[in-house]
């Protein structure tokens, strides 16, 4: 891997064991949720007041949850490599938490909220922020409504032509920790593989994407990514 240009995708899957529950793991339901009445602009327009509430709570969980040895090892794998760039699904802040620096967040983050009418953000994580009610941006003279700062289903996932152009120039490409079902992100490896990356998997299980691997490592993220990153880093890696 060294001296490659080393893209990484994580999914869900690596917050699993820092105890942030995935999504289809869970028989098609997000913390006893419907997909469909939480995380679409539908939701937010039919009942914003439940929509709120439930990424108020994912919110308030960042404080309870801390990063685990699968985000740890991704953070010394880039500071070992010359090129890596590392993509996430996760709308958790671990990877910062983990070392990571410079994470493409390419659905959003819980850390800030987003004024509805600028569609400017903000990190706002003062337990003042973390309230079931909703709350209003800092940034217009008639302060607006704030909405989570995340992708919702049907919404265009952000920083897609960054993404596509290192995809497009990698050399290696690996993902940890996600089931190939949310789109454009299960395309990704596609890409890399046609454009001749060498593709790697880290998941519990086959994703449904998996044909397009080239090494797969089925298995927990926390146990089996520590000991692949010392392997890769190792001076004959
Ligand atoms: P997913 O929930 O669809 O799939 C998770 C995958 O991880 C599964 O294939 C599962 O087998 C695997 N997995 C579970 N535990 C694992 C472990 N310990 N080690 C390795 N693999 C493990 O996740 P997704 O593909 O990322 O898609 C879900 C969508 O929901 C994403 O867009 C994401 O934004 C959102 N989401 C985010 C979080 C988070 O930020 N932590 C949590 C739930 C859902």
């Amino acid at each position: 891997m060294q001296g490659k240009r080393v893209v990484v995708l994580t999914g869900a899957g690596i917050s699993a064991e820092s105890g942030i529950r995935t999504f289809r793991d869970n028989d098609g339901l997000w913390e006893n949720q419907r997909v469909e009445d939480v995380a679409t602009p539908r939701a937010w327009e039919v009942n914003p007041g439940r929509v709120w509430r439930f990424y108020q709570a994912r919110r308030r969980q960042l404080s309870e949850v801390e990063p685990n040895p699968a985000h740890e090892a991704l953070a010394e794998l880039s500071d070992g490599l010359e090129h890596m760039v590392l993509i996430t699904q996760n709308v958790d802040d671990l990877h910062e938490r983990g070392g990571s620096q410079d994470v493409i967040h390419m659905h959003g983050r819980l850390e800030t909220l987003r004024c509805e009418a600028s569609g400017r953000y903000e990190r706002r994580m003062k337990d003042s922020d973390l309230v079931d009610d909703f709350l209003e941006c800092d940034c217009c003279a008639d302060p607006q409504r704030v909405r989570p700062d995340i992708v919702w289903f049907g919404e265009m996932p952000m920083h897609m032509n960054e993404i596509y152009a290192v995809v497009d120039a990698c050399e290696v490409f690996m993902v940890v920790g996600s089931s190939g079902h949310v789109y454009p992100a299960a395309d990704l490896v596609h890409i890399a593989q046609a454009n001749g990356a060498h593709t790697i998997l880290v998941n519990a299980e086959p994703p449904l994407n998996v044909d397009y691997f080239d090494e797969v490592h089925l298995g927990m993220a926390g146990e089996l990514l520590p000991g692949l990153v010392q392997g890769w880093l190792a001076p004959s890696g």
